[in-house]
């Protein structure tokens, strides 16, 4: 946790969320410097500067390559990434079907609260159709993106969602997300009250919210997690959605073997001096 104090708007959602991560964090236990923490642009992108992490807080929509590079130069480093709807399903969601096909050990939070609210309210990619903004005066005509389907159909080896309506379970979420060796991602509604619908405020939520505990949900069905995912926008599922049983090889991991390979009866640096250089 960094000295700088938040500057979101007084009972953003993002406060919460910051708070779930320094506990998924504190409960993993590693030190700061081992820990990069990577983010785009948007209100919730400025979370990477409340950690004493190492931060990025690059430019819109690109998180994630940023985060991949950091991830591949130094796969020890735990590296998370961090930002909103617009951030990662709009300007940046060419970029998340190749860190999932890469399957990079990366976690990716991301703040999903339907709206843009750094710009000061216009519709986002997981705005409901029908919803009024500023640049929809009359409503929006466009369907949402479904953020929980579009990684479950990727295949995603880590998928769940989170509120802030349950930090304890938030943080276990993220915890977990982080724990998991490959891509992680965790969509968390966390409400704009500066220019979200009542409906997505906290009580809104706490009355859609369903743990899928309690819907007895098996996290190692990924049918049954895309079933569940249809119910994004009317219902507030909450917890892990699909847990590969049997993760995936990282290409982070493969990346490294490949170099191990190569370097075997590579020739020294004294060798490749003499041959190309001293000549
Ligand atoms: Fe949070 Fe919305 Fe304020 Fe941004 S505009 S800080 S998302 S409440």
């Amino acid at each position: 946790k960094s000295d700088l104090k938040p500057i979101w708007c007084p009972g953003c959602g993002d406060y919460s969320v910051v708070q779930g991560i320094y506990r998924a964090l504190a409960a993993i236990g590693r030190p700061p410097h081992e820990i990069a923490f990577i983010s785009g642009i948007g209100c919730s992108s400025r979370i990477p500067g409340y950690t004493t992490a190492y931060g990025f807080n690059t430019v819109h929509g690109r998180a994630l390559p940023i985060a991949q590079g950091i991830k591949l130069a130094n796969p020890d480093l735990l590296v998370l990434a961090a930002g909103g709807d617009g951030d990662g399903f709009s300007i940046g969601g060419g970029h998340i079907a190749h860190l999932i096909r890469r399957n990079i050990d990366i976690t990716y939070i991301v703040m999903d609260n339907q709206i843009y609210g750094l710009t000061k309210g216009q519709l986002s990619p997981t705005s409901q159709k029908g919803r009024t903004t500023c640049t929809s005066p009359h409503g929006s005509l466009e369907n949402p993106v479904n953020p929980l389907l579009y990684v479950l159909a990727y295949g995603a080896g880590f998928v769940a969602q989170a509120s802030p309506t349950d930090l304890v379970g938030m943080a276990a979420i993220i915890e977990e997300a982080i724990r998991y060796p490959g891509f992680a991602f965790v969509n968390i509604q966390s409400p704009c009250v500066t220019y979200g619908e009542e409906a997505q405020q906290i009580k809104g939520l706490k009355a859609i919210s369903e743990t899928l505990e309690s819907l007895g949900h098996d996290p190692s069905d990924r049918l049954a997690a895309m079933n569940l995912a249809q119910n994004y926008g009317t219902k507030l599922n909450l917890g892990v959605f699909y847990r590969n049983p049997e993760p995936a090889p990282t290409y982070d991991g493969l990346v490294r073997e490949r170099q191990a390979q190569l370097s075997q009866g590579a020739p020294s640096k004294e060798r490749i001096l003499d041959l190309f250089i001293k000549k």
